[in-house]
Parts: structure tokens; C-alpha cells; sequence
């Protein structure tokens, strides 16, 4: 009997294989094409075209003197039947016949429209008929625009004028461009590294590695059969990094690029309210600061330098020198050979050190009015770049709180929860061990099933997962096997952590005893003059924490990685560009 083909079948090899070829074809007929066109629209000898002067590559254009510049995102109704000038990017373009062609132009994220041209010259050569008032368009200046590439940078004058239906494949609906003149003022080759489709899909794979021969024919596969299928085939974050002008261009990473901006100006505004100030700690220092392996090193002058790993020692120089409240906003640098969707080796610190009153809580309780302001604030200010984020990465709405309701669990409590809810694997959890990064997501899931919240406290953790300068609760309680708990908390996003922050240590003894049982000594450099600074004045309780501006980004989000937050990505294995 003959076999009937199964519609859910993979397809074979040999399909794949052909399906491949076709692609390929299909890719350099196009670019054939494309560069076909491309030589017309470089070689054309516009001389004895009526419409000349109305298009073309050019370095300076003219312009009609009534017309106004106008950004795409500023137009509205009441431009209509007025004559504006607007530069952008050439998304699209396609000719509808000799007389016509539309265009499709981008600027500012992902503000787009619809821009067509029609030939007003009746005829061609000896035979054309020019109008005698009007625009004057050429069928010749019609082919030109048609062929311009995708993603150069043009201006053109139009009218603007209500299309007949909405453009619904424009961000711009209501409003079309009845464009009377095109100059290139840039244009892009043929062949786009990665086009615009491709650099608006979801990023396929982070990995830093170039991809092994077998891995890439499975992928070239992949993709042959995604582009023959009529899908377009996403590319890994390696081609978006390698594409860096074509990555930033996408209407995604623009508006992630912009919620990460207003993150930086919430928390800016919200801390300098209350009397915050800011302060610019060094990037590059004498020793390694808090005694880690993960420390850049480089040659200075003849001795060792490093990249700070995080602006702690010098935010309490700051309450020591009478700052009262200080924050940062800076670079953090970490030599850590961790090639995680969470990690990078220089990521951007939010920072933030504060004098205590009473107890530590004012210092939780300020960090928790900044992150839940950002968090609602974002929602409100960017609601429109959410919502382009998600139709790339889908994710559910982010849960908040309500006021007041705020979610605190102690390390302990939340140990207990994962061993009673969480999955069977975590049933053994101790109250005196850090958390790994599967059992905070865990928890996660099960604070969010239970208590409806995306952000929550872990507090109280215990001694043993802390730094030296963390303070320890002087009620004495402990965990575990008699294990002191810390003033010390950590805040999530989506069981993932963003913030670590407490209480420290301002007594020097009390400090110096600590540093000696983390078995580092208290004379080594950096250790020495942190210690000295406590011993040189009476520094005043205080306590703050670091957040991590590319997490709380990401994770707010949902996106796969903390490297699609952050402008050029910094890991193990990529220093470009
Ligand atoms: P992790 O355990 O996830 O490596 P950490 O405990 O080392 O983080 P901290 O030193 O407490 O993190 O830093 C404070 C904040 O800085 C973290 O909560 C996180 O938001 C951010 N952060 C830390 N390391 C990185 C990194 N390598 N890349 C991006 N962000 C980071």
C-alpha cells in the first residue's frame, strides 16, 4: 500500500535539503534584483527629466520654502492637506505600476507610514506632457524611489492626506504622505546583513560561541525551511550584535533601550525627593575591594589596577564624609566566567547608601518606595513601548502589590515555603544555605501563585550568605545549625533577584571581628583603609543596597537575557562591539 503522507511529519532530509536550495535561490534572485536596481538608481541621468530637481542622491536638499519639517511621531489630523518635509528610514518600498509606487517610512522607534507617488507627467520622452502647475513626477522618479534599499535614510516632501482605508500596516493609519519629492541623503546596500523581519523576531540563541559546523547547517536548515514556509527566520543574538545599527534599529530594542532610560530617571527623581544626593564613585581602584577572584585586573603605571565590582566601600565613605543619603548610577565591572542569561561583566549599578534613624526597615522601606515607584510608573510612562516589547516577547502583566500590602518574607519563611509548596526536588532546602538560582525562581512561581505579586522581600538572611560588612540581627536569632541572621534582604522581579541591599556594619570592632571570621585579613589592601575609615570618625548606622539596572529591566519584561537590555551586551566571550 502506498504510504499517505503525514501532515505532522518532520520533513525529510532530502525536503530540508531542497527546501534550503530554494532559499538560496530565492536570495540571490533577489539580490540580484536589488542590485539591479541599484545600479539604476546610481547611474540614472536625470538631465533630460522635467522631475529632476525634485529627486535623487543629494548631499543638501531643497526643499519647498512653505513646507514644514515635521517628525513622523508629531503628525497628526491637523496636518492634513499641508506640505511637510520628514526624513526617515525607507522601510519598504514596491512599484504598483509605471505610474505608481508606495513606500513605507520609519522613524523614531517604530512610528511608520505609508507614502505613495504618482507619476503627474503624461507620457514619456519627446511625448511627455508636463503640468503646467502641480507637482511634476516622472514615471522615472516613480521607478527611482521604488528601488531605493531598504533601511536608507531619505527626505522627502509630501502632502499629507487621509488614506481611503486605515494603513493598517503602519504605526500611522489615519494619515498618508502624497510624496511630490525624494532625496537619498544615505543609502544602504543591496544586501542587508540582517534585514528589519529578521531583527524583529525574538533572538533565537544567546550563546557567545560561534556555532560548531553541524550546529550551523542545522540552523541554515531550519531557517531554509522557516523562509520557504513563508516565515522569517530569526537570528541569533551573535548576528544582532554582529548587525549592530540593523539590532538597535528594531522597533524592540528601541523601546527597550527607552524603558531603560525612564528606570534611570524614576529612580533619579524619586531619591533626589528625598534628599538624595548623587555622587560619582571611581571605576578604577587600588585593590580588590571586597577581596573576590572577580576582579578586573590591568597594568597601571607600573603597578595593578582593577575595575571596581560594585560602588559598596565607597558609598559608605560617603555617609562616613557626612552625606547623609547618596546614591550612583554607574558602571559595574565583574570578572566572573558566568555565561548566564543573568550575567554580564559590566552591567549598570543603581545605588543607594542612607543614615538610619531607628532600624534597618527605613533602609528596605526606601528601597521598596523606589523599585514599586519604578515599577508603576513604567507601566503608566511606557505603556506604548510594553506593548511593542510584548508582541516580540510575549510575557503576562507584571503583578504589583497593592499599597501597603507589600510582600516580606524572611529567608527562613521562604525556605519553608519552597520545602511545602515548591517542586518535590527542593523538599530538603535548609534555612542556612544560600538560595540557588532554580529554588529562587521556584519561589517565584509560588509567591506569585499565592500572594498574586511579580515583587517581593527576602529578609534575614542568614550569616553565612552574606559579606563581611553585613549586620548581623542583635536579637541573636539564628537558622539552621545555630546560624546568626542578617539585616540583609534581597528584592525580586519574577523570582529572579535584583537587589541586594541591609544594614552594615559602623562599629569598628564589631567589623574588624567579621572581616577576621570571612578568613580575610584586616590588613590586606583596600580592607585596611575601608577598616581605617571607621576608625578614623564615629560613622553613624547606616545600611543600603545595589540593583541592578539591566536585570530589573529584563526581568520587568520578561525577556530571555539581561543581554537584550543592555546597549552592548559585555560577556566572558564578547568584547564587541
Ligand atoms: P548573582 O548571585 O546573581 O551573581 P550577586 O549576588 O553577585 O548576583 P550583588 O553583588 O549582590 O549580586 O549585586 C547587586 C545586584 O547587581 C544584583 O542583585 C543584580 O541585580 C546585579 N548584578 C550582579 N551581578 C550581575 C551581573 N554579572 N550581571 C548583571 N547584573 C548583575
Amino acid at each position: 500500500m502506498e504510504q499517505q503522507p503525514d501532515a505532522n511529519a518532520q520533513p525529510s532530509k532530502k525536503a530540508a535539503k531542497k527546501a534550503e536550495a530554494k532559499a538560496k535561490k530565492e536570495a540571490l534572485k533577489a539580490q540580484r534584483a536589488a542590485e539591479r536596481v541599484a545600479s539604476q538608481v546610481a547611474s540614472v541621468d536625470l538631465e533630460d527629466d522635467p522631475a529632476k530637481d525634485n529627486y535623487g542622491s543629494v548631499k543638501t536638499p531643497t526643499f519647498s520654502p512653505d513646507a514644514e519639517a515635521v517628525e513622523l511621531r508629531s503628525l497628526d489630523e491637523s496636518h492634513d492637506g499641508k506640505t511637510v518635509v520628514v526624513r526617515a528610514w525607507l522601510q519598504n518600498s514596491r512599484i504598483q505600476s509605471a505610474k505608481m509606487s508606495f513606500v513605507e517610512l520609519r522613524k523614531g522607534g517604530n512610528w511608520t507610514i505609508q507614502g505613495l507617488v504618482t507619476a503627474t507627467i503624461q507620457g514619456t520622452g519627446a511625448e511627455a506632457q508636463v503640468p503646467s502647475e502641480g507637482p511634476v513626477i516622472s514615471r522615472r522618479m516613480v521607478k527611482w524611489i521604488a528601488g531605493i534599499h531598504p533601511e536608507s535614510f531619505v527626505a522627502v516632501e509630501a502632502k499629507v492626506q487621509k488614506p481611503i482605508e486605515p494603513v493598517k500596516s503602519c504605526r500611522i493609519s489615519g494619515l498618508e504622505l502624497h510624496i511630490t519629492k525624494c532625496f537619498l541623503l544615505a543609502p544602504a546596500p543591496a544586501m542587508l546583513g540582517m534585514t528589519m523581519a529578521a531583527a524583529s523576531q525574538p533572538v533565537v540563541n544567546f550563546s557567545d560561541e560561534e556555532p560548531k559546523a553541524a550546529d550551523a547547517e542545522a540552523d541554515a536548515q531550519k531557517d531554509a525551511e522557516h523562509a520557504a514556509s513563508g516565515g522569517t527566520p530569526a537570528a541569533s543574538m551573535l548576528t544582532h550584535l554582529d548587525n549592530i545599527a540593523m539590532h538597535k534599529r528594531a522597533p524592540v530594542q528601541q523601546a527597550i533601550a527607552d524603558i531603560r532610560i525612564e528606570v534611570k530617571k524614576l529612580f533619579r527623581s524619586y531619591l533626589e525627593a528625598r534628599r538624595f544626593k548623587e555622587f560619582e564613585p571611581p571605576c578604577l581602584i587600588g585593590a580588590a575591594s571586597e577581596g573576590g577572584a572577580n576582579v578586573f585586573k590591568l597594568a597601571y603605571f607600573g603597578q595593578d589596577a582593577f575595575l571596581a565590582q560594585s560602588p559598596q566601600f565607597y558609598k559608605q565613605f560617603e555617609i562616613a564624609g557626612g552625606r547623609e543619603r547618596v546614591f550612583s548610577i554607574g558602571p559595574v565591572f565583574r570578572a566572573e566566567n558566568s555565561n548566564t542569561a543573568r550575567h554580564m561583566t559590566e552591567f549598570t549599578g543603581l545605588d543607594l547608601e542612607m543614615e538610619i534613624q531607628q532600624d534597618y526597615t527605613e533602609v528596605r522601606a526606601t528601597l521598596e518606595g523606589v523599585l514599586l515607584h519604578i515599577l508603576r510608573e513604567l507601566q503608566v510612562r511606557c505603556a506604548d513601548e510594553i506593548e511593542i516589547v510584548r508582541s516580540v516577547y510575549p510575557s503576562e502583566p507584571f503583578l504589583l502589590p497593592e499599597p501597603g500590602k507589600e510582600l516580606r518574607l524572611t529567608f527562613a519563611e521562604a525556605q519553608q515555603l519552597l520545602r511545602e509548596e515548591g517542586p518535590p526536588e527542593f523538599r530538603n532546602v535548609r534555612d542556612d544555605e544560600d538560595m540557588s538560582t532554580p529554588q529562587e525562581k521556584a519561589v517565584g512561581a509560588v509567591v506569585r501563585a499565592k500572594y498574586k505579586t511579580d515583587f517581593y522581600v527576602i529578609d534575614k538572611f542568614p550569616e553565612t550568605a552574606r559579606p563581611f560588612y553585613a549586620k548581623v540581627d542583635d536579637s541573636g536569632a539564628t537558622v539552621g545549625d545555630g546560624v546568626r541572621v542578617t539585616n540583609a534582604f534581597d528584592f525580586f522581579l519574577r523570582g529572579q533577584e535584583i537587589l541586594s541591599g541591609g544594614q552594615r556594619i559602623n562599629d569598628p570592632d564589631e567589623l574588624e571581628e567579621r572581616i577576621r571570621s570571612k578568613g580575610v585579613d584586616p590588613k590586606s589592601p583596600g580592607i585596611k583603609e575601608y577598616l581605617g575609615t571607621f576608625r578614623q570618625v564615629g560613622v553613624p548606622p547606616h545600611g543600603g543596597g545595589g540593583i541592578g539596572l539591566d536585570r530589573v529591566v529584563a526581568w520587568f519584561l520578561a525577556l530571555p537575557s539581561v543581554h537584550l537590555t543592555a546597549g552592548y551586551p559585555r560577556t566572558p566571550k564578547r568584547l564587541m562591539p
